[in-house]
């Protein structure tokens, strides 16, 4: 039987902006979305709401239709959530692109979502116009995106000259949506590989993020562990938080809690473009941070980093981690150092963000990712496509309001991803016990995760094989020190033998992709790479491999 969440909320079918500004009349004038380095660069949500407007506007006047996309190539800043709701407000789609991405991760991204206009950072615009003449797309739809004025560079425009003034743009209103239209218009686009293949346009509706961020907060505000009986206790409200947005905004992630979530809590947000930790821990200090949302690797700063016990830590109460496997020590090491609570959580770019949650309020030392978010529904399947019970691993299925509608223009691949019933394969094994508590315990699909970030081994194998030397090429993860890294075993053409080296062909991949797909997990040379007769990469064998060489030395 697939389990269901103990509780139910409700979920607003509507516009984001109309559930993130309910009532036009009273809107909140306090600080929401502040530079961590510059706290006079800021936004109230008022102000936010006039931008936003004004992108809106703007958008259409330059003949953006409703469910075009738009994309970003921006690091972060107090900007982006004006963009991000904007575009949305619109009825355009917003698709963040990596600032790590070099010329033909961006193009493939700018052909992949057909996008009508883009907003670039000026520091990435000669990466960006690269990938712009490689695309064919028109360097009039491009746009520079900082939150100082600009001016003209290269004959691109500041994105300030398509907003029109801000009187003009006072009355303009979104279109109103309804709960059906709520559910099929879509807001963003996030790139994921999920399963399988190269990364593909994640469809996020309106009503996936607005239920998304309901059922996150509602389990931040929980404190009490999941019960069987039906009784629903209605959190109560946190006293006023205070976040750092590090998390980037390209990414699932930093879209709900920095900009939607920080929004619709009234939780002032300060944001910074570029992680350092230093920089990160010195922010902390100075802005009294309350909460932050982060993955494995800065609890691992945290525990090890020498710098840590060199700053005023004290105003953090509470670490939710995601995207990526955290260890029990680790986790437990943080909090005790720190004297606060590590929430873990578990998600995916398919289910806007999150599904899983320990509830913020529970000091949960045991490892588990938490319980069934409200509304959602998980069945465990097992290799033979068994449900399993309480205690046995089992791939996790979800459905619920917070799960995409499918792929952008990609239905095989949305076909693969579903289930008769209608359930999300997410590709994460996980085991659940009596209570409701879950523990992911393997990864069966081929992603792999290096810093929170994914890597897609198709996408670095169709690399590989467009190196003149390789014939053939397989990735997958070695694990070290907790970390994943990518591995490529590779098959040299016969002319090639003795000419290449394993050095040669990670500096080819590293001058071609963004860091955290190089492959740093190191180059195998062998003799045939492990396939099915149908043809298919044997991923298992390859997992095998990578388990042996590394037990080997
Ligand atoms: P992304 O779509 O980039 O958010 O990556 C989602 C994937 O990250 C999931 O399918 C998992 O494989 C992994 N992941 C996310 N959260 C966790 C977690 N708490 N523990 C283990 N793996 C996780």
């Amino acid at each position: 039987m697939p389990v269901d969440s103990p509780f139910q909320i409700e979920i607003p079918g509507t516009h984001i902006l109309s559930h993130l500004f309910p009532d036009l009349q009273n809107v909140s004038d306090e600080p929401i979305w502040i530079d961590a380095e510059d706290t006079g660069n800021r936004l109230s949500l008022r102000e936010g709401l006039r931008w936003v407007r004004r992108v809106g506007m703007g958008l259409e006047g330059l003949g953006v239709q409703k469910q075009d996309v738009v994309m970003m190539y921006s690091t972060n800043h107090i900007f982006v959530p004006v963009a991000y709701l904007g575009i949305a407000g619109c009825g355009a789609i917003f698709s963040g692109c990596n600032p790590a991405y070099g010329v033909e991760e961006t193009t493939y991204q700018i052909q992949n979502t057909g996008c009508k206009a883009i907003l670039v950072e000026p520091a990435l615009l000669p990466t960006l116009l690269k990938a712009a003449t490689s695309a064919n797309f028109p360097k009039d739809r491009i746009f520079l995106f900082s939150d100082k004025e600009t001016g003209t560079i290269n004959g691109i425009r500041d994105w300030r000259t398509f907003l029109p003034p801000p009187k003009d743009a006072a009355s303009w209103h979104w279109q109103t949506l309804g709960p059906a239209q709520s559910r099929s218009t879509i807001a963003a686009l996030n790139y994921s590989s999920g399963t399988t293949g190269l990364p593909k346009g994640v469809m996020i509706s309106h009503q996936n993020i607005i239920a998304n961020v309901a059922q996150s907060i509602y389990m931040r505000d929980l404190s009490q562990p999941y019960t069987t009986s039906s009784s629903n206790p209605h959190p109560s409200p946190r006293p006023p938080e205070r976040w750092l947005g590090f998390l980037p905004l390209y990414h699932a992630y930093g879209q709900l809690w920095s900009i939607v979530s920080a929004a619709k809590t009234q939780s002032p947000c300060y944001f910074m473009r570029s992680f350092s930790y230093p920089t990160f821990l010195s922010h902390i200090q100075n802005h009294r941070i309350t909460h932050i949302q982060t993955a494995p690797p800065v609890l691992v700063m945290l525990a090890k980093r020498p710098e840590t016990s060199s700053y005023d830590l004290s105003s953090l109460q509470n670490i939710l981690c995601g995207a990526a496997p955290l260890s029990k020590d680790l986790q437990n090491e943080v909090s005790s150092k720190l004297n606060l609570k590590v929430v873990q959580t578990w998600g995916m770019t398919e289910v806007t963000c999150s599904c899983l949650h320990v509830p913020g309020g529970i000091d949960d030392r045991s490892g588990s990712v938490g319980f069934i978010d409200p509304n959602a529904r998980i069945k465990l399947i097992d290799e033979e496509g068994a449900e399993v019970g309480i205690g046995e691993r089992g791939e996790i299925y979800v459905q619920g309001p917070n799960v995409c509608l499918g792929y952008w223009r990609n239905e095989a691949a949305t076909k693969d991803t579903f289930d008769e019933e209608g359930y999300l394969k997410t590709g994460d094994v996980a085991v659940r016990d009596e209570k409701g508590w879950f523990w992911i315990v393997d990864r069966k699909k081929e992603l792999i995760k290096v810093r929170g970030f994914q890597v897609a081994p198709a996408e670095l194998e169709a690399l590989l094989l467009s190196h003149e030397a390789i014939s053939d090429a397989a990735v997958c993860a070695v694990l070290r020190e907790h970390e994943e890294r990518p591995r490529a075993y590779m098959v040299v053409k016969e002319q090639w033998r003795g000419k290449v080296d394993d050095r040669s062909v990670e500096k080819w991949v590293s001058e071609r992709v963004a860091r955290h797909k190089w492959l740093t997990g190191g180059v195998v040379f062998v003799d045939e790479v492990p396939k099915s007769p149908s043809g298919k990469i044997q991923r298992k064998v390859l997992r095998e491999w990578a388990e042996a060489d590394e037990e080997g030395g």
